[in-house]
């Protein structure tokens, strides 16, 4: 279930994603946030200069490894614009991090891709349930689904 305050967090997942589409990179972005509520950590796609594995939820798994205990992880959640792709769902499934919330799904994504006409990725679009045992996940949101599906329009439809 997505409860307000889950919305809001998103909201800021989803300016995140602006961000990074101002920057010249894919419009994702995520947050962690801790067991009591406190942002952690946020970032956002960094993979215009060449390196596609630069996701914000490979970045947010690596600083919780490095700054959190494991009880920490398992208690904190990680929000984000789009679902996890499998880098990433691994990576959380690896450092054992908890709840992931996301604004829109890999479904949707390659939906809204090929209605672009745009080539299929070349890693799978499965989703988090197929790559982590037992993960707990939400989404996607409705609305905020439909305000990211217009930045990758805008990211790979420019007129
Ligand atoms: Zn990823």
């Amino acid at each position: 279930m997505i409860t307000e305050k889950d919305k809001e967090y998103l909201k800021r997942c989803v300016t995140l994603a602006k961000t990074a589409l101002n920057e010249g990179d894919e419009p994702f972005g995520s947050i962690l946030v801790s067991e009591n509520g406190e942002v952690l950590m946020e970032d956002y796609n960094h993979v215009a200069g060449g390196d596609h594995t630069q996701h914000p939820e490979f970045a947010i798994a690596r600083w919780a490894a490095t700054h959190m205990t494991p009880e920490e992880r398992k208690k904190a959640v990680v929000y984000t614009s789009g679902e996890h792709c499998p880098m990433c769902s691994a990576a959380h499934g690896w450092v054992e991090l908890g709840r992931i919330v996301y604004a829109s799904s890999s479904a949707q994504l390659t939906e809204w891709y090929e209605d672009m006409g745009l080539e299929a990725s070349n890693v799978y679009p499965l989703p988090i349930q197929e790559i982590i045992r037992d993960a707990i996940v939400d989404g996607p949101v409705d609305e905020l689904a439909e305000e990211i599906r217009l930045l990758h329009y805008q990211k790979n439809m420019e007129v």
